[in-house]
């Protein structure tokens, strides 16, 4: 396949996504909410997450489990297709894999790294690290992500 094949493809992926997203909603339970906001394009993501502990050790917060992801939000079609792709992609997960996971997106926004097969679906997002300006919308939900598992759990914010 030529580069510009691969580049069409790649597009193609994302606009499915924008119109057409899988993980759209909330998370039930929610164990995690976090929202984020990428001011420099205005892209707006609420984040929720479903976590469970493996039998018998629920002390360590890095073995939890990512039971569901779901996002909510408003944005381009850049951010909004990486938040689905990102909630597919953390299915079934820790949370210490999950913020490896985060690492090496930011890494591939740099043309640093991209992913192994079990996870190539999400270096569909590779070709963003060339338009340095739309970075911060492939990484805005990244992002929110690592500052929801990092975060102490969260009662349900007010409004929700
Ligand atoms: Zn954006």
């Amino acid at each position: 396949m030529s580069l510009d094949n691969l580049r069409d493809l790649y597009q193609q992926v994302i606009l499915e996504r924008y119109k057409k997203p899988r993980h759209r909603g909330k998370a039930d339970p929610v164990d995690r909410y976090q929202r984020g906001h990428n001011p420099s394009c205005g892209d707006t993501i609420e984040l929720t997450l479903h976590l469970s502990s493996p039998e018998g050790d629920a002390t360590d917060p890095l073995l939890q489990q990512i039971e569901e992801v779901k996002f909510d939000g408003e944005g381009c079609a850049i951010s909004m297709a990486s938040a689905d792709l990102m909630a597919e992609a953390l299915r079934g997960k820790t949370v210490a894999e999950a913020l490896d996971m985060v690492q090496r997106f930011q890494s591939m926004m740099r043309g640093e790294a991209e992913f192994p097969k079990d996870l190539r679906k999400l270096n569909v997002m590779q070709g963003v690290a060339q338009f340095p300006v739309r970075i911060k919308c492939a990484n805005l939900s990244w992002h929110t992500l690592k500052a929801a598992l990092e975060s102490a759990q969260t009662a349900e914010p007010v409004g929700w």
